[in-house]
């Protein structure tokens, strides 16, 4: 069920909450950002990986060809899916996600393309475009209910 809506006046506040959720990362979990074309899901994406690599500048390719880029990072790894091209959702499992979530972390962008072989532990992140063009709506949400208790512990 959905817990949480956040409204995101712009691209920082978009990169504050990647940055939030990004300290409170550890092995096993899974993001799932869902939402349209240009709703953010890469612009988060970016800026928790970077965060998480302590680097701004670092090269963060969208896996779109690849569908999954693992990143070694100082804190935990963590691999970064894009599942746009995925064929069918069964790929999901070559691409190694259980193996993956067993000491990483991960995210994934266009999870509806996997969506019935994700694991209900998954915290889901639905962007949405604004009234303006560079407003957001972000929701939460989870079968997990240790997500909302997390969450609420880390953002104000
Ligand atoms: P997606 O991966 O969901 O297709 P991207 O992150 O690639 O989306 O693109 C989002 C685009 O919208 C970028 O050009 C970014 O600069 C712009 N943008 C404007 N406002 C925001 C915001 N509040 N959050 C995220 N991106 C924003
Ligand atoms: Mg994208």
């Amino acid at each position: 069920a959905t817990f949480l809506s956040l409204s995101l006046k712009d691209e920082s506040d978009t990169r504050q909450l990647a940055e939030d959720l990004a300290a409170i990362l550890k092995p096993g979990d899974l993001l799932c950002l869902s939402g349209d074309l240009g709703a953010g899901k890469s612009t988060f994406s970016r800026a928790l990986i970077r965060n998480m690599a302590g680097d701004p500048d670092l090269e963060v390719p969208s896996p779109t060809f690849t569908l999954v880029q693992p990143y070694d990072l100082p804190r935990l790894p963590l691999a970064h899916f894009d599942l746009y091209r995925l064929e069918e959702p069964e790929e999901i499992e070559e691409l190694g996600l259980e193996e993956i979530l067993e000491d990483s972390a991960a995210l994934i962008e266009w999870p509806e393309m996997a969506k019935d072989l994700l694991p209900e532990s998954a915290l889901w992140l639905q962007f949405r475009h604004g009234r303006d063009e560079d407003t957001r709506q972000v929701e939460f949400y989870s079968e997990d209910p240790e997500w909302e208790k997390r969450i609420s512990a880390t953002l104000e």
